[in-house]
């Protein structure tokens, strides 16, 4: 059996991300990994659902346990995504979504470089300044932190493979499926495939 693909899917907060991923994973191939984080839960939530929420104290002994694949610090809370929650189900074929931030997208470049990495872009600056307004789960300040946050982390989008920008749901979800596509026609993942053609010919 194939092995999943790994993909990391980043997008500065405010950018869909959350719609796009519950479109795709409608799809049985794909699963997002549960991060472990120190933030607190927001309203409606759920530990083991959208999050482990940890106290530091437990993240921090995990990370010098060695149990994260890569882990971050953004606007003030540890974010990590648990090899647990990661290699059992690439081993089961399962194409799993890490739904991280630049800078750990960044750590999993170096030790994963064969995972594919995606990043979604709002339409522009002063759209996703709506969005978070419109989310309301934040206040102004912690929005505005959000925002720059945001722009920093666009400037880091061409490290990525692919750029999906997030204006209509329907269109960033099918560019998402076209990527995915397209990965699965390269040559490198066709050299089975080519081979059993020349050896049944
Ligand atoms: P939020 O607080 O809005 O849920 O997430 C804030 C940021 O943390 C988002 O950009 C999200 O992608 C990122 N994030 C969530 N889980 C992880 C993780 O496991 N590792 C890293 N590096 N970032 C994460």
């Amino acid at each position: 059996m194939n092995k999943g693909r790994l993909i990391v899917f980043s997008a500065p907060s405010g950018c869909g991300k959350g719609t796009m991923l519950a479109e795709i994973l409608k799809d049985p191939a794909f699963r997002c990994s549960i991060s472990a984080t120190t933030r607190a839960p927001r309203l409606g939530e759920v530990d083991g659902v959208n999050y482990h929420f940890l106290e530091k104290e437990d993240f921090l002994a995990r990370v010098e346990k060695g149990e994260f694949l890569e882990h971050a610090e953004y606007v003030g809370n540890c974010y990590g995504t648990l090899l647990s929650e990661v290699d059992p189900y690439l081993e089961k074929g399962v194409n799993v979504i890490l739904e991280i931030e630049v800078q750990g997208a960044m750590k999993v470049k170096e030790i994963r470089p064969d995972a594919l990495f995606i990043f979604v872009i709002p339409p522009s600056i002063a759209e996703l300044r709506r969005r978070l307004n419109k989310r309301g789960t934040e206040q102004t300040d912690v929005i505005e932190k959000r925002v720059s946050q945001a722009a920093g982390e666009i400037s880091k989008a061409p490290n990525y493979d692919y750029i999906i920008v997030n204006d209509a749901l329907e269109d960033a979800v099918s560019d998402f499926f076209a990527v995915i596509r397209a990965e699965q026609l390269r040559t490198e993942s066709r050299r089975e495939f080519i081979d059993e053609v020349i050896n049944n010919a």
